[in-house]
């Protein structure tokens, strides 16, 4: 089997990830990742065998420290079917230039994260809700991690039932846990101090048809986001069956929290310690059964966004939809499940 050539420019807390998922599936190959910084990361992706590469005016910081670059970002493009670019919020525009010139030149394809503005790629995507639309594009944007949460919700629910509206507010992790200069430390920030908030309007990205709005504030946290959705559905529906719809898709997480005592994020997180979860990723969006509270079209609950890894299995299956390979996307979303585990929480906490 041809594998597909997948490169990484950023590796921070989603190239990290992306890499090493990639790494995982057994159709592609990691040719290598763009690192700016020799730091620790840079020290460790080396030992692990993990190619490194990085930009020009960095080449000479990486050999002060003795840290073995394999090129620059060019010499990556030019040997790499698909580029996943997972650099800060705006810095991703910034290279599209360079990606499309390798991109008419030899049919790179290329991936951007939810940091950058829509317009940056040709779509904007779910699995859950446009997989169809990605063949035949050379650029997909994978939306940030609250509106993939949304997103699987809301698009499971449309098939199911049809969607009428979506209110939900977005109690936001304050940062990332690596991130030690980040805040509030003590305060809950409105975040936008406006509603809707941002991310109402990114999800009509995805799913225009779909009326929603959003609010959001920013609490002192770094472990997941917390979402409070109220969604008012095309026909009237019971508890159970909602429950029984999600329960099919292995990107959902139900969480029994009487059963399991798992009524936080620190105990989900805890949870996925104890599983053996890497880095303990859950790329799941996590439903609290308990919280589903039905009245005839009326859906009302509480779910949980880990940031730092939801958009993974996302990127996988990007790449996949980008290459039009066989099968995509349902054997795509299958395998994608598979390699990286998803659902075997499910079948604990749930
Ligand atoms: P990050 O800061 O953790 O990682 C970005 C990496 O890119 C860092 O290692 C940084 O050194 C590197 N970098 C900076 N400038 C660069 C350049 N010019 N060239 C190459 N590399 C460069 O950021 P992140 O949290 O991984 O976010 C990446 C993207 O993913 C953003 O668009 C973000 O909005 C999106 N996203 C983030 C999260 C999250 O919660 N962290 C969730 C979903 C989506």
């Amino acid at each position: 089997m041809t594998k597909i050539r997948v490169g990484v420019n950023g590796y921070g807390t989603i190239g990290k990830r992306v890499a090493d998922a990639v790494l995982k599936m057994p159709d592609m190959e990691l040719v290598g990742v763009v690192k700016v910084t020799p730091d620790a990361s840079a020290l460790i992706a080396e030992s692990r065998g993990i190619p490194l590469y990085t930009v020009r005016d960095r080449v000479e910081a990486f050999k002060s420290k003795g840290v073995k670059v394999e090129g620059v970002l060019e010499d990556l493009l030019e040997s790499i079917d698909v580029i996943v670019d997972a650099t800060p919020g705006g810095v991703g525009a910034r290279y599209k230039e360079l990606y499309l010139e390798y991109s008419k030149r030899k049919g790179l394809k290329m991936i951007f994260q939810g940091g950058e503005k829509p317009g940056v790629a040709e779509i904007s995507f779910n699995a859950y809700c446009n997989p169809e639309k990605i063949p035949g594009h050379r650029s997909v944007r994978v939306v940030s991690c609250n509106t993939t949460g949304l997103l699987r919700l809301i698009c499971i629910l449309d098939k199911a039932f049809g969607v009428e509206k979506v209110r939900a507010t977005i109690i936001r992790r304050a940062a990332d846990p690596k991130e030690d200069k980040r805040g509030p430390v003590n305060s809950i920030r409105l975040n936008p101090p406006n509603i809707p908030s941002h991310h109402a309007v990114d999800v009509k990205t995805v799913a225009p048809h779909i009326d929603i709005e959003t609010a959001a504030v920013i609490v002192p946290t770094t472990l997941m986001h917390v979402h409070s959705v109220y969604i008012v559905l095309k026909k009237n529906t019971s508890r159970d069956e909602v429950i029984d719809v999600l329960g099919r898709y292995k990107r959902i997480l139900l969480v029994d929290s009487e059963k399991t005592g798992i009524d936080s994020t620190a105990k989900l997180v805890e949870a996925s310690r104890d599983m053996g979860r890497p880095r303990y990723d859950i790329p799941e969006l996590v439903v609290w059964k308990d919280t589903i509270h039905v009245n005839g079209e009326e859906v009302w609950l509480l779910q949980g966004v880990h940031q730092e890894s939801i958009v993974v299995p996302e990127n996988i299956d990007a790449i996949r939809g980008l290459m039009n390979t066989k099968g995509y996307p349902s054997e795509s979303i299958e395998l994608t499940d598979k390699i990286l585990g998803l659902g075997s929480l499910s079948r604990v906490l749930g």
